[in-house]
């Protein structure tokens, strides 16, 4: 008998998901527009937080919110290695030079004590990455920007639905930044939005998402004919209606979701607590709210990661690597000339790190042939 595949992951679009994106696209209008407005809202209330702006991705996000904050060449921020290369790349993207600060051998996320050391005259922002759903320390960060007026401005890809301290994201940070890319916790393809304080930041956001055009292809689409002024430098990073239509619906699931995922991930923890040698990352404090993005183990030392990774897949069971270190990637090597061992927590985690399935279509039968199969193979 062949047992269906567990892939890693399964998104959530529903009927009714596809529906709405229908219905824009048998409107006139496709780009960005009232569903786009719609979602803003929608998002905004859910993180019960100021400004919410749709984007293309988490790192237009993280790339417009350093301009925002006037980070630029000659400045440093200061970033975890263990994330996705983007949160990086956004920094490099600025024209800033990114500062690794090694990661917490428990939660694999950075500590305000441990970026303080990392602090220059030339540092200007702090990137901490809410990994796998944990958030980062916000209150330490925010506590630690102040005297050095820094700008925090959180990866949140990871964690929509986060919870530590009586903070969530964005609330501390200048502006938070979340993905909607096709594995993560929402999702519409591609696409990414940011959260932010002021209207003043928001108004700066709608015109730098858009070419720094004075006014949107909606409202020059309404009314009588105005010209449009350019009148600062803008990206194209604009959501459109399509994508928007598509995320609506499931922020409204939001809460739902991360509870199937924590009940998933608990059942993980139990059915694998057992196997020598594999490690976990720390859950969640007590009180804390994870967004329980992705399951990851950390497999013996004296296993060879790749081989399990293999094993796994001709099981057929989906699985992925969150991360190798950023560091060790071949452009951040190359270029900076860093060697694994200059991040050695991070650089042990991305040589051991397996990640699991985890999402709320995820059955507990496949949880258990997960486990199974990971105990055969380790
Ligand atoms: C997915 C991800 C990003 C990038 O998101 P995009 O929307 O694909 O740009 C950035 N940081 C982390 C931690 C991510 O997981």
């Amino acid at each position: 008998m062949t047992e269906r595949r567990v892939e890693f992951f399964r998104h959530n679009l529903t009927e009714e998901d596809i529906a709405l994106a229908t219905d824009v696209m048998r409107s006139v209008f496709l780009t960005t527009g009232p569903k786009v407005a719609e979602f803003e809202r929608k998002l905004s209330n859910y993180l019960s937080n100021g400004h919410v702006v749709g984007l293309t991705s988490c790192t237009a996000a993280l790339h417009l919110a350093l301009l925002r904050h006037g980070i630029g060449p000659g400045d440093e921020v200061i970033t975890t290695p263990m994330t996705f290369c983007a949160t990086a790349t956004a920094i490099l993207q600025a024209g800033a030079t990114p500062i690794f600060v090694d990661v917490c051998p428990h939660s694999a996320l950075i500590k305000p004590e441990d970026a303080e050391k990392a602090i220059t005259a030339k540092t200007k922002a702090i990137i901490p990455v809410h990994l796998y759903g944990r958030m980062a320390d916000m209150r330490g960060f925010a506590e630690l920007a102040k005297p050095y007026n820094l700008v925090v401005i959180e990866d949140a890809a990871h964690c929509l639905e986060g919870q530590r301290d009586g903070v969530r994201p964005g609330q501390l940070g200048h502006a938070a930044c979340f993905s909607f890319y096709a594995t993560k916790n929402i999702t519409c393809g591609e696409g990414g939005a940011l959260v932010c304080k002021t209207d003043g930041d928001a108004a700066w956001y709608r015109s730098a998402r858009h070419h720094g055009i004075s006014k949107n292809a909606a409202s020059r689409y309404t009314g009588s004919y105005q010209h449009w002024d350019m009148d600062m430098m803008g990206w194209k990073y604009n959501m459109d209606d399509i994508q928007a239509a598509l995320l609506i619906h499931q922020i409204d699931q939001i809460y739902g979701y991360r509870r199937r995922r924590q009940h998933l991930e608990q059942l993980y923890r139990e059915m694998l607590a057992d196997i020598k040698g594999l490690e976990f990352i720390e859950p969640p404090a007590e009180g804390e709210e994870s967004g329980h993005h992705l399951f990851t183990v950390l497999l013996p030392r004296e296993c060879s990661r790749d081989a399990v990774l293999n094993s796994l897949q001709e099981r057929g069971i989906g699985c992925a690597v969150n991360y190798r270190a950023v560091h060790t990637l071949t452009y951040f090597r190359e270029s900076y000339g860093y060697r694994p061992e200059d991040f050695p927590i991070a650089y042990d985690i991305g040589c051991r790190t397996v990640t699991l399935p985890l999402y709320p279509k995820l059955g507990e039968d496949e949880v258990r042939r997960v486990c199974a199969a990971l105990r055969a193979v380790v």
